[in-house]
């Protein structure tokens, strides 16, 4: 099924094609309603056809020149930047034992993201020791 609201045509001369093209048939089927005065139901059909052709001929006027598709980025000028890794609050990536980055440091040395494993294991050590020295 076509999306009526995306019909388009690309150019005002492809468009006047169309119309040229669709009013000469409907004034076509004006004329041969006109000569078929005698036979009513011919006449008949040939004043459908020129109204339906009409018709499409004002539907032509209703599509839209497809233009260049705009992307509207809803976000704030500040949220946009395209490289991610530049975006990031390297202030969360701060180890709280030792107090340096761990934002570099591979995932696989980290307790935490504030913590690198090694600080934890540091910190574990001293905790054990004081527990046997108290
Ligand atoms: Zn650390």
């Amino acid at each position: 099924m076509v999306d009526t609201d995306k019909l388009v045509v690309n150019t005002d001369a492809q468009r006047l094609e169309w119309v040229t093209l669709l009013t000469k048939a409907s004034d076509f089927h004006y004329d041969m309603s006109g000569l078929h005065d005698e036979d009513e139901e011919v006449a008949d059909v040939h004043r459908a056809w020129a109204r339906a052709i009409h018709d499409a001929v004002l539907l032509i006027d209703m599509w839209e020149l497809e233009e260049t598709e705009i992307v509207v980025d809803p976000r704030p000028p500040a949220e946009r930047a395209t490289n991610v890794t530049d975006e990031v609050d390297k202030s969360a990536w701060v180890c709280k034992l030792c107090d340096k980055s761990t934002f570099e440091t591979d995932y696989d040395y980290l307790a935490a993201r504030d913590m690198h494993l090694e600080c934890a294991l540091k910190e574990e050590m001293k905790e054990e020791k004081n527990a046997k020295s108290k």
